[in-house]
């Protein structure tokens, strides 16, 4: 069994999906560890991302500056090939000041690892909002459209080529809709010509780890799709 297999069966994300295009059937997804964005220098994506981290920093747009303890702007690789967006920060993020850590962060470490992505090497990691809501209830419908120029300005300056949302406020918040996350798997939406592919979020996996097998097509679905947009 190979590492990817290993990975697969660890996490019961089970029946593996394998692609009815690729040529090479017994491949588990695709491989898509290139990094993307070769277009502008290094320092100048930095000194961006650092204007663009200052302004989170001393953001009071909406209530959720007044409980935060650190903003949690986001992580990754600047013209990454994925831009992994999920809701708003939880409490081991907000006191850490990172996204995605913690229980939920871990499986989904390990979930993009089986589809060879990691945000230190093709991957940028953010969220809808960027300060905790007190006592991690949902952010709201204002709260996510205050926020909300922030992560624009983020995908502009990644500038990946897939964006995958993570749980149904960050892909309604995303796509502009209001919709169930069952009614929103399985089809690509786009975002500025960026492919939007929705899938749950690790924390709910966590609380209903059935559902772990649809979360696991939905990446294998997210990987086939940014290989279309490779090859066109
Ligand atoms: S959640 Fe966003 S808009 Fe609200 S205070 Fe924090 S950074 Fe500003």
């Amino acid at each position: 069994m190979g590492r990817k297999e290993q990975i697969i069966e660890a996490l019961g994300l089970y029946p593996i999906w394998v692609s009815k295009n690729r040529a090479n059937a017994n491949s588990i997804c695709a491989d898509t560890s290139e990094i993307g964005n070769k277009s502008r220098p290094k320092i100048d994506l930095e000194n961006d991302h650092n204007l663009i981290e200052q302004d989170i920093l001393n953001c009071k747009s909406c209530v959720l500056h007044r409980e935060r303890d650190k903003v949690v702007v986001g992580e990754g690789v600047f013209g990454a090939d994925w831009f992994i967006v999920g809701e708003a920060p939880g409490a081991e993020e907000d006191s850490r000041g990172k996204p995605f850590v913690g229980a939920a962060g871990k499986l989904l470490d390990a979930m993009l690892q089986a589809i060879s992505v990691d945000r230190k090497k093709n991957a940028y990691i953010s969220n809808i909002v960027k300060c905790r809501p007190p006592k991690n209830r949902n952010p709201s419908k204002e709260e996510c459209l205050e926020c909300r120029p922030y992560l624009d300005r983020q995908l502009d300056l990644v500038a990946p080529k897939i964006i995958l949302a993570m749980g149904r406020i960050a892909s309604n918040s995303i796509l502009d809709i209001d919709q169930t996350i069952m009614n929103l798997r399985g089809e690509i939406y786009d975002y500025k010509n960026i492919p939007v592919i929705v899938t749950y979020h690790p924390a709910y996996l966590l609380r209903s780890p059935m559902e772990k097998a649809k979360a696991w097509v939905d990446l294998c679905f997210a990987t086939e799709v940014l290989a279309d947009k490779k090859n066109s």
